[in-house]
């Protein structure tokens, strides 16, 4: 694998013509994470996942997307949040250049829920246009490893934000950014209609904490990192192979 921003171009050229020319974008977020975890919580996480596949795959690292997509959390200072248009032209926009680049496979690696959508629209832009292969992946394999490790409640189905489960994922990846002695635990009381209407998130938790910290060990946040990168690099090597598919 090669990382990009570390690399010269002469270095970057000859990697891409040497292999399957494959490049790896994590997209992030500046997103609040409760007191305990950084802002910068779920462009870590999809950067640790964006090289753990680089390195399997032998692909291009691209250095993350700091931003995304978060305006839910826009009553928590710190939190800054793209529209969604500008995560979708973030990504068609460094698609397209990567082409340039010799670039032949284009892989985001999505950190932060309100980026999905646009990002979905971004990949299906770029292959419908024809400018590159695109591939959006969204922790395929990270829920069913949760229910396996996970002792805590979830605040709510499948809402997974600064509890347990993300505090173990930074436990793992870099432990000097959690706080420990700042763990709180939150169950909002949610109305029937959370999730079906636009809803600022900061009412129903005033520490933006969505769950239950104080169970996080390192040692779940691998488990759940192996078998994200696991399925991942799945999804890539079958998307790798129908690509050849087509062009045999
Ligand atoms: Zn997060």
């Amino acid at each position: 694998m090669i990382e990009a921003a570390r690399s010269t171009w002469p270095e970057v050229a000859a990697h891409v013509s040497a292999t399957s020319g494959v490049a790896i974008l994590p997209f992030g977020a500046l997103e609040q994470h409760g007191p305990q975890l950084p802002l910068s919580t779920d462009t870590a996480t999809a950067e640790e996942v964006a090289r753990r596949l680089a390195s399997l795959l032998d692909a291009v690292l691209l250095p993350p997307v700091h931003y995304g997509e978060t305006w839910n959390n826009a009553g928590y200072p710190g939190t800054v949040s793209l529209s969604p248009g500008t995560v979708t032209a973030i990504a068609k926009d460094i698609g397209a250049s990567l082409v340039l680049s010799g670039v032949r496979v284009f892989v985001i690696v999505n950190g932060d829920w309100g980026n999905r959508a646009p990002l979905a629209l971004a990949a299906r832009e770029l292959v419908d246009e024809g400018v590159i292969p695109a591939l959006v992946l969204d922790y395929p394999g990270m829920d069913a490893a949760i229910d396996e490790v996970r002792e805590s409640r979830p605040a709510a189905p499948g809402l997974n934000h600064a509890e347990e489960v993300e505090t173990s994922i930074m436990l793992a990846i870099d432990p000097s950014t959690v706080h420990p002695e700042r763990y709180v635990a939150e169950y909002p009381d949610f109305p029937a209609d959370f999730g079906t209407r636009p809803m600022q998130l900061h009412p129903f938790s005033p520490s933006g904490v969505f769950g239950d910290p104080s169970s996080a060990t390192a040692a779940k946040g691998e488990a759940i990192l192996a078998r994200t990168v696991d399925e991942s690099r799945r999804a890539i090597e079958e998307f790798l192979a129908g690509l050849e598919d087509q062009a045999s």
